[in-house]
């Protein structure tokens, strides 16, 4: 048995504060509390009862001083209270969990395919547990906490994730926990890729997406193992590849490939700074290649600096009927905002540089910092710029098992634009 397969010791977790704090805030706070948004701001307290520590519940006074929104401490972030429910008062507790994860799985009832077994079933914020996202792959169920405020609850969390599953989505085999880095340097309890419980998940989870197979490294991979969000996207990337030369920057595990490569792609490039990416989107190809167009495309792969990568192809004169640009979150901060539109500008600059003529640039964002007008315009003024302006460009946003509820859920975002 490895090291993530051992059972948790659920003792040694550490526990909520039994007293709660208490908080005032501004009136703008309690205003857009009041009306849904998940988010207290440290700048917002105006009192505290007492410093609490990570994963206390915290109850939010209005300034008649009556109950506004319970949520969870969380000191070491900005994002001071996650908001668990405002308006009415409520006990937090493992069948308020229950509902809120059996609340989340009915939204998701008819939204997938029949033919996609990976997907999205906890949203965070938007599904009314912030920081918390539950993906699955298969019957392998993936429970991420961006926040540590989690860590004293999680005994809770997974038990509500338990009684949950089952119905329209089948049983699980497993449920495995991914940390984000922040909450990984928070504890030495429970590390990122552990068992919950179930069988070892093996290195490659086979699931679906719209009939393609993929492979999800569930312990290691990025996210939990896959982008989901971009499922509709690479359908439309699919729609129109047939007969064309794809280019797929940012390609981690090769998703908007393999979609190219059904929709009758001759040939598709994928580029990612990460080696292993491109190893998992190789074997990624490979899993579908008993589909004809995806055995006819000739897929190669290119491990490089996506910047340097696109300069080169330029400089090379390399042509291609589609550019697919899905960079990372360049600002997941206020502060960063501005450098990350120099690096959208300098993107979109070098992408339609290998644009063929009459091409289509398909250019994502999934920086939440970042609005999607910002975006938008700032790829349109650069390709505008290169002497490529877009024609009748269309955005889209993350698909449908990702609901959004409030504005800065809104993260990702997507433009087609034909130049
Ligand atoms: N298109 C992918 C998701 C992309 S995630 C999909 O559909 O699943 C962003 C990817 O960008 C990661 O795989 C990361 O390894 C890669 N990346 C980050 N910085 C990079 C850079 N400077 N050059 C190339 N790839 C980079």
């Amino acid at each position: 048995m490895g090291r993530l397969d051992q059972p948790i010791d659920w003792a040694q977790l550490p526990q909520a504060g039994a007293r709660r704090v208490a908080l005032r805030v501004t009136d703008a706070a309690e205003t857009v509390i009041r009306q849904g948004h998940p988010w207290l701001f440290d700048g917002a307290i105006t009192r505290a009862s007492h410093a609490g520590q990570p994963g206390d519940l915290a109850v939010i006074f209005d300034r008649k001083g009556r109950f506004l929104a319970v949520g969870l401490y969380d000191p070491d972030s900005p994002i001071r209270v996650k908001i668990l429910q405002a308006n009415t008062s409520v006990t937090i507790d493992r069948d308020w969990l229950t509902g809120v994860v059996a609340a989340a799985l009915a939204r998701r009832l008819g939204v997938v395919s029949a033919e996609t077994t990976g997907y999205r079933l906890i949203n965070g914020e938007n599904d009314g547990l912030p920081g918390v996202v539950l993906d699955r792959y298969g019957d392998t169920a993936v429970l991420k906490l961006y926040t540590a405020a989690w860590l004293p609850h999680l005994a809770d969390l997974t038990a509500a994730v338990g009684a949950a599953q089952g119905g329209a989505h089948g049983p699980l085999a497993r449920l495995v926990l991914r940390l984000s880095r922040r909450v990984q340097a928070a504890t030495r309890t429970v590390s990122d890729g552990r068992l919950i419980w179930g069988d070892p998940p093996p290195p490659h989870v086979l699931f679906r997406e719209n009939g393609l197979t993929f492979a999800a490294d569930v312990r290691h991979g990025q996210k939990t193992g896959w982008f989901l969000d971009q499922r509709d996207n690479r359908s439309r990337v699919e729609q129109l590849s047939a007969g064309r030369s794809v280019l797929d920057v940012f390609a981690c595990t090769g998703g908007f490939a393999v979609y190219a490569a059904r929709g009758g792609a001759t040939a598709v490039l994928s580029i990612d700074s990460s080696a292993p990416a491109l190893a998992a989107a190789r074997h990624n190809m490979a899993l579908n290649r008993h589909l004809p167009p995806v055995a006819a495309a000739a897929y190669t792969t290119l491990t490089a600096d996506a910047f340097t990568a696109l300069a080169d192809l330029a400089s090379d004169r390399r042509q291609f009927d589609v550019v697919v640009l899905d960079p990372p979150a360049f600002a997941q901060r206020r502060h960063a905002v501005p450098q990350a539109l120099a690096a959208y500008e300098r993107l979109t600059t070098l992408g339609v540089r290998v644009l063929a003529p009459g091409g289509m640039l398909v250019a994502a964002s999934c920086s939440s910092r970042v609005s999607a007008e910002t975006f938008f315009a700032t790829v349109q003024r650069a390709a505008a710029a290169g002497g490529r302006p877009l024609h009748a460009p269309t955005v889209t946003g993350h698909a449908a098992d990702h609901p959004v509820t409030f504005p800065e859920g809104a993260y990702l975002k997507c433009l087609f634009g034909r130049a």
